[in-house]
């Protein structure tokens, strides 16, 4: 399928681009404070229990209120729903597909606003939003552009006898709620609910209770695209409250979920009872990057760089365990700590900073506890306190890009952290090299530095994770583009098998019918 990818930070000109982000940052700044409404039916719902989204940087800039969606309501939304899903699964495909694509182009046209929005409320560079925002324009294409591609899923099939027609058609299956994570606050909401609409579905969209003014962007991208009322439904509120109700009720026919391992298995037992209903789920990574003997040093430092400390190591794809080879680990070691304390670390609106705040002061606690362990169990090589900052920012929750040794079995190399904390540790052979690599819960990406070819034939053929990377300045473990890496979590990183990016992902919201006519 042929597809034009739209990232411009690869190829436009920087100094323009942060011209057009001061001033969208200007204009966004001018409506502070304002609330929203969630989105039910078609109509605003106030309901007047207030959450506040504030900036991680800056945590008395309040950003936007948003009203709560009462568990009370959660009823009336999923029947709501089903209405609308009628309509819409009985709409032509190719009408569908012209709505969705109608929506990615507006999100391209206000891609500063929706950056600028999006560096406000989760902390993310800019570069790193406007990658975010583009992201979600061109999954929103890629997966459109399946649906064209397959006709419609709709295929004909081999006949029994002369008289028989028969095709096989993949339908909508109903309902899906959609619940969508901090860090990829447009990319991961869009790209999940497009996938469900596109295949027929309505969906109810539960995003982050620390995102609602990005979820806001984009309700409104597929409002004035057209997307009829009740189609796209947006439900406010915690996880433990909104979102578990949404999942309990028994008029849902699928859920799609992108966050923590515990609450995605605990979602897939509740989809598995009663009948089985799709769970389509990505779960984060415990991602390892292995460094041999011949990689050329500077590109490994700076890919594992970029890796662990981009979006202050909140990706799934995030790297967070190194295996370097005995001969190169002083040096290597070395090179990644003094780029770690060279990194700018501050308010994420300014062009110069690269890391920015975590989400919020449970993470800021979760990377303290996680040094103190680290300083009793192997040794902090960089990093390991609070950044120390202009006073504007002293509320802010930083933390220093952090690099500790530990050794290969400790709980901070096994469990997620989602911090920009990363460990490092030595090997001798590949094989040892493997075999810890593979030692571990999760497998969502992995990442090889080595000029030999047939290290990186090996680590291709054994890697027990979903996107396998090798020799990637650019990002060790991370940066996964629609349709180019499909992002799929292998063990305990996801469920299906087929991930977001990739090209099998549309038919995952679709049930299969075979149609006999005669
Ligand atoms: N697509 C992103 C990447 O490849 C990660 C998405 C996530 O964290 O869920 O880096």
């Amino acid at each position: 399928m042929s597809f034009r990818i739209t990232y411009s930070v690869l190829e436009a000109d920087l100094s323009a681009l942060h011209a057009q982000f001061d001033e969208a940052l200007a204009a966004v700044r001018s409506t502070l404070g304002g609330e929203l409404p969630s989105w039910l039916g078609g109509e605003a719902f106030r309901s007047g229990d207030l959450l506040q989204s504030r900036n991680p940087a800056r945590p008395d800039e309040l950003l936007v209120s948003v009203h709560r969606t009462p568990v009370a309501e959660v009823d009336r939304v999923v029947r709501v729903a089903r209405e609308a899903q009628r309509g819409w699964g009985a709409t032509p495909w190719q009408e569908r597909v012209r709505i969705l694509r109608r929506a990615a182009d507006l999100i391209s046209e206000r891609r500063m606003e929706l950056s600028a929005r999006m560096t406000l409320e989760v902390g993310k560079s800019r570069l790193e939003s406007l990658g975010d925002v583009e992201e979600s324009a061109d999954l929103l294409r890629y997966y459109a552009g399946q649906l064209e591609q397959a006709e419609g899923y709709s295929r004909p099939m081999a006949r029994l006898s002369p008289n028989e027609d028969t095709r096989s058609v993949l339908r909508p299956y109903g309902v899906f709620v959609i619940i969508s994570p901090f860090n990829f606050p447009l990319a991961l909401a869009a790209g999940m609910s497009g996938g469900a609409l596109l295949g027929g579905n309505s969906v109810i969209l539960k995003p982050s209770e620390e995102t609602p003014w990005c979820a806001e962007g984009l309700y409104q991208a597929l409002v004035d695209a057209g997307l009829p009322p009740g189609v796209f439904q947006v439900a406010h509120g915690e996880g433990e409250a909104v979102g578990a109700a949404l999942v309990r009720h028994p008029g849902i026919d699928g859920v799609s979920f992108t966050g923590s391992k515990a609450v995605g298995m605990e979602l897939h037992r509740r989809m598995s009872t009663g009948r089985v209903r799709p769970c389509l789920l990505e779960l984060g990574g415990k991602n390892p990057a292995i460094v041999c003997r011949d990689a050329d040093l500077e590109a490994a430092i700076e890919g594992c760089f970029r890796s662990a400390f981009g979006m202050s190591g909140q990706k799934c794809s995030a790297l967070s365990r190194i295996y370097v080879h005995e001969s190169l680990y002083n040096a290597f070691t070395d090179g990644l700590a003094a780029k770690a304390r060279d990194a700018r670390v501050g308010d994420p609106s300014l062009a110069s900073v690269f890391t920015g705040p975590v989400i919020n002061a449970a993470a800021v606690k979760r990377f303290e506890r996680a040094v103190d362990e680290a300083r009793q169990d192997g040794a902090v090589i960089a990093g390991g306190g609070r950044p120390r900052l202009e006073a504007a920012l002293e509320e802010g929750h930083f933390v220093e890009p952090t690099v500790v040794a530990l050794s290969h079995g400790h709980r901070l190399m096994r469990d997620e952290l989602f911090l920009p904390f990363v460990g490092v540790t030595r090997f001798s052979t590949l094989d040892e090299a493997l075999l810890r690599a593979n030692d571990c819960d999760y497998g969502l990406t992995a990442g090889i530095f080595s000029r030999d070819a047939e290290d990186v034939e090996r680590f291709m053929a054994q890697a027990e994770a979903g996107v396998l990377y090798a020799n990637r300045r650019t990002g060790a473990t991370t940066g996964a583009w629609p349709g180019v890496q499909s992002f799929c979590g292998w063990k305990g990183s996801g469920g299906s098998g087929k991930g977001g990016c990739g090209p099998y992902y549309v038919a995952q919201f679709m049930r299969e019918q075979a149609q006999t006519r005669m």
